[in-house]
């Protein structure tokens, strides 16, 4: 990131020096005191989506830099957010934690990130549409979704790119007439992986990951300025790219052995073995929007995530006994229902 001094002057106003934030709504940033927008498109946009190679067996010349940033550090989680000019929670998004501030991140450069698009209101609205269209909701879950606040905060993930040359071993089933007996098979292929998305930090979870996946298009990558943070947390890359590759090798494992799978087309395709030569690894340190609401209900804390390029909901949510008991009261006595059928079938 930027200086504090060079930050400064591009986050004040031109024409009454007032304080700047990005909008997602107009995507660009807008000065709170009159308005004026300012926009943040550059020529190097197209830029933003370039890919870096990695080579495992060079030393990573990687260093890592220290901003000028106030860091916010959650003592519940573990979490270090990043706020650029004024920092507007005192509590983190992650986990809604009380924070201790901090001074200068220590973080790897940030390549390129895709912007808010989602407004915050918008977000609060998907938050308790998505809290209202859930089964066997409690009944008073949206008043109480209602009074929570959603938290925007850009986090961190990796794209990684890479070609496998695969060799590997697998067993399957055949019928030989009437039983299916088991049969052994081997062969080599090469597969390629495009943009895997990886969270680069423990803070973002399955829940979080799952609500930005489907909306990642590089397209709409921008290269990093901090103008389209002026307003928002940001957690900041502290993975090394080994680390990343690390991290990203069970998810890994379970699509080249669905590869694989597919690659025998046999069914009951198991015992999978298989060695991958990996080349061709590229990568991108980038950083993705989301909105977050923690809630409390009956004593146990839950978030909702909204991704904040399309506003899809995701969450975690209590279900009303109640409801679930009438349910399992519907439930058995339709299986009566079609008890009492068969059984008034079987007497004629
Ligand atoms: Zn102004
Ligand atoms: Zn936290």
């Amino acid at each position: 990131m930027q200086s504090a001094e060079v930050l400064q002057k591009e986050l004040q106003c031109s024409k009454c020096g007032g304080q700047c934030t990005y909008q997602p709504a107009q995507q660009c940033l807008v000065c709170e005191s009159c308005g004026t927008p300012v926009p943040l498109e550059t020529d190097a946009d197209e830029a933003a989506s370039a890919e870096f190679p990695y080579d495992p067996n060079a030393v990573e010349a990687d260093p890592k830099t220290v901003d000028a940033s106030t860091v916010h550090h959650c003592e519940t989680c573990g979490g270090d957010v990043v706020f650029v000019g004024r920092a507007l929670s005192e509590r983190c998004a992650y986990c809604d934690g009380p924070v201790v501030l901090r001074e200068g991140d220590a973080a790897f450069q940030t390549m390129a990130l895709i912007p808010f698009r989602v407004p915050q209101g918008d977000a609060q609205d998907y938050t308790e549409a998505w809290v209202k269209d859930r089964w066997a909701a409690p009944n008073d879950l949206s008043a109480i979704v209602a009074k929570g606040r959603v938290a925007g905060i850009y986090v961190p993930f990796w794209t990684f790119d890479s070609t496998e040359a695969i060799e590997y071993w697998a067993s399957y089933r055949v019928r030989r007439g009437k039983r299916m007996v088991t049969r052994r098979t081997t062969g080599s292929m090469s597969t390629q992986f495009n943009d895997l998305l990886v969270p680069a930090s423990p803070h973002v979870t399955p829940l979080i990951r799952d609500g930005i996946l489907h909306d990642f298009d590089p397209r709409r990558l921008r290269p990093f300025r901090a103008g389209y943070i002026a307003g928002f947390a940001a957690e900041q890359h502290h993975q090394t790219v080994e680390d990343g590759l690390w991290s990203n090798k069970d998810d890994k494992d379970l699509l080249i052995r669905n590869r694989i799978k597919t690659q025998v087309g046999k069914s009951g395709v198991h015992n999978i073995f298989y060695d991958t030569k990996t080349t061709g690894i590229h990568y991108r340190r980038i950083l993705l929007p989301v909105w977050i609401m923690h809630y409390e209900y009956q004593g146990k804390a839950k978030k909702v995530v909204v991704c904040g390029i399309d506003g899809r909901a995701y969450g975690e949510r209590p279900f009303s006994t109640w409801k679930l008991g009438g349910l399992s009261a519907l439930v058995s006595s339709v299986t009566i229902a079609i008890g009492v059928a068969w059984g008034a079938g079987g007497w004629f």
